[in-house]
């Protein structure tokens, strides 16, 4: 029935292509689940040894506003840290905190010599500045990555800090050695935290990269090409088995509260026509923490000038 509803289902993971309809005994398993949490445990591992080399780390949060979610991730975020040795300061603050208020904690985090990543969850509440909030931020404690410093850095390919989710996609990739150099890569959303910078980690493994958005005119066609296709919407369901090429690697990125749980933006029968699959929960959303704690360390680094970080 899959031979028949994917007729060129199988031609992937450097296999050549069977003969359709494959018999009922056929090998044909469905994708390969990159699952995150296993590799971001060890990621975990890895980062828990180096802070102990390194000694007295330390990851602030600021997180304004009631969102319920925002104070899941940060909950998470501060458990996470502190399992992997790194000490966590937690700052969470009314909704109606001026934004002079929240300038001013940001600014009493970057001259804290204690202070190594700070990291400003979003969304802030409506109304206030989240890109001035962002960028006040000292490049070299931003963990996110969502300075203009780092984004730029990310753009001429000498990344410093990297937004956790798309480093955490590049890393799933990579540790299930799907290919990138010369492949058709093909990213759903724009956004500044995970389409944009994704894109860019994209090219810079050689990829040929494709950017698409609300706007973008037969979506369909545009999936169809990619080897790797990557989607970070928001919208369940969006990218369907007739969207995806056999065999591509998809990593969903998309995350949305359903009645029965969390969802991403591809839907469960992809897993039918895809080589390999981001699972939704358990896929990148694991490893976007651990690739934060991995940013923490990083700025551990520069600010004890182990790694060289630019003047401003
Ligand atoms: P944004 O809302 O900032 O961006 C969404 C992007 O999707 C935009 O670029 C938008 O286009 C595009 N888009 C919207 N509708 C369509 C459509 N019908 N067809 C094609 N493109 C469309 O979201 P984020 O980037 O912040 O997050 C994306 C998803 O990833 C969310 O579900 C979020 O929860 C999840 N997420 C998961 C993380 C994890 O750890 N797993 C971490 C961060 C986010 P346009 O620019 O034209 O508006």
């Amino acid at each position: 029935m899959r031979a028949a509803v994917f007729p060129e289902a199988g031609r992937f993971r450097g296999r050549a292509a069977p003969s359709f309809p494959q018999p009922l005994d056929s090998p044909w398993m469905g994708a390969v689940l990159m699952r995150g949490a296993d590799l971001a445990q060890r990621i975990r591992a890895d980062v828990a040894r180096e802070a102990e080399e390194l000694g007295g780390t330390c990851l602030a949060t600021v997180l304004v506003g009631d969102d319920p979610a925002s104070h899941v991730y940060v909950t998470r975020k501060h458990e996470a840290a502190e399992a992997a040795g790194i000490e966590s300061r937690d700052h969470r603050l009314p909704a109606s905190t001026p934004e002079e208020d929240v300038l001013a904690l940001v600014d009493e985090l970057n001259e804290d010599d204690g202070v190594d990543g700070i990291l400003v969850q979003l969304p802030l509440p409506p109304g206030m500045d989240e890109a001035r909030v962002t960028e006040s931020v000292l490049p070299v404690k931003d963990v996110d990555g969502f300075h203009p410093v780092n984004q730029g850095h990310l753009l001429l390919d000498k990344p410093l800090h990297v937004p956790a989710t798309a480093a955490g996609c590049m890393e799933l990739l990579r540790e299930h050695g799907v290919p990138l150099e010369g492949q058709e890569a093909v990213v759903v959303g724009r956004s500044q935290i995970v389409g944009k910078p994704v894109s860019l980690l994209l090219l810079a493994a050689n990829a040929t990269v494709t950017i698409c958005h609300s706007r973008t005119t037969d979506l369909a066609a545009q999936t169809r090409r990619a080897d790797v296709l990557v989607a970070a919407v928001g919208r369940p369901g969006l990218i369907t088995p007739a969207m995806v090429k056999p065999g591509a690697a998809v990593v969903d990125v998309g995350i949305t509260r359903a009645e029965h749980g969390l969802v991403g933006d591809v839907d469960a029968q992809v897993a039918e026509v895809a080589g390999w699959l981001t699972p939704v929960p358990g896929g990148v959303g694991p490893m976007t923490i651990a690739m934060l704690l991995r940013s923490t360390l990083l700025a551990a680094r520069f600010r004890r000038g182990l790694l060289a970080f630019p003047a401003a």
